[in-house]
């Protein structure tokens, strides 16, 4: 049996913090499982593939609206998110996902994280993620377990392929 963490959750052998979001045939989208951000979303293919390239065009295709469906519905619901970065690296977990982070105002002030007067986001990331790298929060879990329900209200107005 693999050991990968996302086709464990697939096959319900780990439970994700707070439950999955959503999940069918093709896409699966959890709460990051050790980072303590709310709202820091794992956006994967439910097949095991390894690289973007691998996937179909209806996961493509689903994963891009599903993407667009939970940024939109965290940053209208949160308005502290001010904007979500999108990224994937593949270097801890193969399996291939997106992971949809969010940037909250409190980052800003974080150190060694500008370039000038420029935001780095990919050094925000790095540093946030390691920093919060600590599991997720009962409070967080508990927010994540609420959001779920509104979050499965939305889709299913708005998640049509
Ligand atoms: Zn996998």
């Amino acid at each position: 049996m693999t050991k990968c963490v996302t086709c464990q959750i697939i096959r319900e052998e780990f439970k994700p913090p707070g439950g999955i979001l959503f999940q069918d045939q093709d896409v699966l989208l959890c709460h990051s499982i050790d980072v303590n951000i709310f709202g820091y979303l794992i956006l994967s293919p439910t097949r095991h593939v390894e690289n973007f390239n691998d996937m179909s065009l209806l996961e493509i295709n689903k994963i891009s609206l599903l993407s667009r469906l939970a940024i939109n519905f965290f940053t209208l619901s949160f308005n502290n998110i001010d904007k979500y970065y999108i990224c994937s690296f593949g270097e801890v977990t193969k399996h291939f996902h997106f992971h949809l982070f969010p940037r909250y105002k409190w980052m800003l002030k974080t150190d060694n994280i500008y370039v000038g007067d420029l935001i780095d986001g990919a050094k925000l990331f790095s540093k946030i993620r390691r920093e919060s790298m600590v599991g997720i929060s009962e409070d967080n879990v508990n927010k994540i377990k609420t959001v779920k329900l509104a979050f499965d209200e939305y889709l299913s107005k708005n998640f049509i392929v």
